[in-house]
């Protein structure tokens, strides 16, 4: 397990994640995806996606805009009840959310007493359409994919010839004007949630709910290979419930020096955000259940989370530092399905062109297959803590002897063996080790 340190150091260093717009100081609450970053941030996008819509007949995709109309989010409630409450240090001028504040003592000068009234601030953030600005064309960024759900609702009813009960799924950036952002990317003000809007016939939420917590809990541990320990699902407190939810089960990783915090909401929505929607747009938003020859507002289970969120724990869960031969060797654990690079591939002399020759040779061919990465910049031995560093489950490694036997070595990320394999069978052979990861 990864301290908060070490990730975020290692995510600079290896390309993972850096500050957006460093070169003029950064910008609170946004970051970049390096190189690496991108690939492992799709992987695991791509593990969701796959689960929860291609596995399943009863879940479709969407990907709906980020700036909708406004009158969306006075419907759902946003433009009324998205707020934390605020307050100012009148020392020191900074601003807190009022629930940080313990014992009334300013978190940044010390000041006890000092704060002002607490203020309910929207976490939305404006902007506006077309060339005025004036409050005709304001609208939002979107702070949840839900709403795209939502007001697609009867589209992809109609289009789609589904029946309860069933699911839209939607991946895509999501922003809050988050009040203080921070622990690295666990909280930023441009994120990307992935949630599923599954619609059931009221009476039979209860069931679906438990249903999903489950299934989340099952891609967590089986699909991204995180610690079963470290993963809990827990039912929120009345008190702590959503204006919109009936009952919410939220899904905590336990963080290192953090301890244990969301990654993911499965709430019970009801038929509130229909229901809303049906209102202000003057839409019939009804289902027609042919069974029961009824009309009815379905019920919504949401299973919501975080990319950003889902990456950082995906990394600190897979880091680990071990002693080899008396030095200390870092690696990630990473799910393979998940590793940014598949296969390293180098050869052993850099100033022997025929072995370096062959080398890129059989990258160019694993490339058709897998992501590669061909290097050949240091000794051997720095090349696979290299790899290691950044999850790489298989390295190839091209030698002498591969020019007179046509044969290169496979090394495992975890257990460090090598196998020796003929050319002709590599892509293969690590088509099947992965298969079987
Ligand atoms: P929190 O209580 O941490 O503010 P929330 O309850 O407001 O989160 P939801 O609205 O339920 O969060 O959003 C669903 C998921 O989206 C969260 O579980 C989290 O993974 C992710 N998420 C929410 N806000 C942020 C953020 N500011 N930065 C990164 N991810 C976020």
């Amino acid at each position: 397990m990864g301290s908060f340190d070490t990730i975020v150091s290692l995510c600079k260093q290896r390309g993972f994640v850096f500050q957006s717009s460093e070169i003029y100081g950064g910008i609170g609450g946004f970051w970049d995806y390096g190189p690496l970053g991108v690939e492992l941030k799709n992987n695991i996008k791509q593990s969701w996606w796959r689960r929860v819509v291609q596995m399943r007949d009863d879940v479709v995709g969407l990907d709906a805009s980020i700036i909708m109309n406004p009158q969306t989010w006075v419907a759902s409630g946003h433009v009324e009840e998205f707020t934390d409450p605020l307050v100012d240090c009148k020392q020191c001028k900074k601003r807190f959310r009022a629930d940080a504040i313990v014992n009334n003592t300013c978190p940044e000068c010390g000041a006890v007493g000092q704060f002002t009234d607490v203020r309910r601030f929207n976490l939305m953030f404006k902007t506006y359409v077309g060339p005025v600005e004036e409050s005709a064309a304001l609208t939002y960024l979107r702070p949840e994919t839900a709403q795209g759900i939502f007001v697609n609702f009867q589209n992809i009813l109609v289009a789609m010839r589904k029946k309860l009960p069933f699911g839209i799924a939607q991946i895509g950036k999501a922003f809050r004007n988050e009040i203080t952002p921070g622990d690295f990317i666990f909280r930023d003000r441009e994120f990307e949630q992935m949630e599923i809007e599954y619609f059931v016939k009221p009476g039979t939420d209860d069931y679906w709910h438990q249903h999903w917590v489950e299934e989340r809990l099952r891609w967590y541990i089986e699909d991204l290979g995180l610690r079963k320990e470290k993963v809990r699902a827990r039912a929120l407190p009345k008190q702590d419930l959503a204006h919109y939810s009936k009952a919410t089960f939220e899904i905590e990783y336990d963080f290192p020096g953090k301890g244990w915090a969301e990654i993911e909401g499965v709430a019970n929505r009801t038929d509130y955000d229909l229901k809303r929607h049906a209102q202000h747009s003057g839409r019939d938003l009804t289902y027609f259940d042919e069974e029961a020859k009824e009309h009815y507002i379905p019920y919504v289970i949401e299973p919501s989370c975080g990319v950003d969120r889902i990456f950082l724990v995906v990394l600190l869960d897979a880091y680990h530092e071990e002693e080899v031969r008396g030095e200390k060797r870092v690696v990630l654990k990473l799910k393979p399905q998940l590793a940014p690079i598949k296969v390293a591939v180098f050869p052993l002399l850099r100033n022997r062109p025929e072995i370096v020759q062959k080398a890129k040779e059989i990258a160019a061919t694993l490339r058709k297959h897998f992501t590669v990465w061909y290097d050949d910049t240091a000794a051997i031995g720095r090349l696979y803590r290299r790899q290691d560093e950044i999850g790489t489950p298989y390295c190839i490694t091209v030698d002498v002897q591969s020019l007179t036997d046509n044969a290169v070595t496979i090394r495992d990320r975890d257990t460090m063996l090598q196998e020796r394999v003929p050319i002709g069978q590599v892509t293969a052979v690590l088509k099947e080790k992965l298969a079987q990861c």
